[in-house]
């Protein structure tokens, strides 16, 4: 990996809407996202673009906790969920969408319901299962992109091999303990998950731990660069590879090539 530093202006991932704006805003909308179509870039053709987009969040667990209502609140107009669990306990710490009356429930309702009282303009997709192989397809088929909250690299890897095949982005994120990551993953247009990854890593295993706040900071980068993608705004962390250290607040960025003998998209035009 080569520090992101070494870019120059005409490697920058500047990239085009990755979604249509739709055609009207309603004047309860324009008043709800008055402080949103105020931000240069966005305005209201960028503020229609989030509302005719499609987002899958992959889980509703410590990242899709944190992502899913700020996916809602900037207006992404369709929001999927897959997530089979139910709310533990022990999940509270850090799974802030749901609540201490949540424990038993199904996390996918709890998610739904938490997202619609943010903002009933935003349609809710619930898909009750684990994403695998079997279905990651069909599923991702239905969106413009994903972000990945998942907590096993099982998933994260259905989940990359569909991107592969429909060639759509994702954005991936992962954390633990004080630390987090992120990066977007785009197979066609740049690396894919296995390009990093070929095989999952020695700690890649549910979290052995993690702060809640943590998955804050990575569930808030991870929309961001939905909404960059989406709105085609900003330059795209596709290419590169983010890594966050609480403990002494800082970051890097690394740059990330295409693997030529990449497992999984080494055959990607
Ligand atoms: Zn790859």
């Amino acid at each position: 990996m080569e520090p992101a530093n070494r870019l120059r202006n005409d490697e920058l991932m500047l990239l085009p809407p990755l979604v249509e704006p739709d055609a009207v805003l309603h004047a309860d909308e324009i008043r709800r996202y008055a402080r949103q179509l105020a931000i240069p870039g966005i305005g209201s053709v960028g503020q229609r673009r989030l509302k005719r987009a499609r987002v899958l969040c992959v889980g509703a667990g410590g990242l899709g906790s944190c992502a899913l209502p700020y996916l809602a609140a900037a207006g992404v107009g369709t929001i999927g969920i897959v997530e089979f669990d139910t709310v533990d306990e022990s999940n509270l710490q850090r799974q802030i969408i749901h609540g201490s009356s949540d424990v038993g429930r199904l996390k996918i309702d709890s998610a739904r319901e938490a997202l619609c009282e943010i903002n009933p303009w935003v349609e809710v997709i619930t898909h009750p299962h684990a994403l695998d192989s079997s279905n990651a397809v069909a599923i991702f088929s239905e969106y413009d992109l994903a972000i990945d909250g998942a907590d096993n690299f099982a998933t994260r890897y259905a989940l990359n091999d569909a991107a592969i095949g429909l060639r759509k982005p994702y954005v991936w994120g992962s954390v633990r303990h004080f630390e987090g990551q992120a990066a977007v993953f785009w197979p066609g247009t740049g690396p894919c998950l296995r390009c990093l990854y070929p095989q999952p890593p020695a700690q890649g295993g549910p979290c052995g731990g993690v702060l809640g706040a943590v998955c804050a900071t990575i569930g808030a980068i991870q929309v961001t660069e939905a909404v960059k993608l989406l709105t085609g705004v900003g330059e795209s962390l596709v290419g590169s590879l983010v890594v966050y250290d609480a403990l002494t607040l800082t970051h890097r960025k690394f740059s990330l090539a295409r693997d030529p003998a990449c497992p999984g998209c080494a055959q990607v035009a």
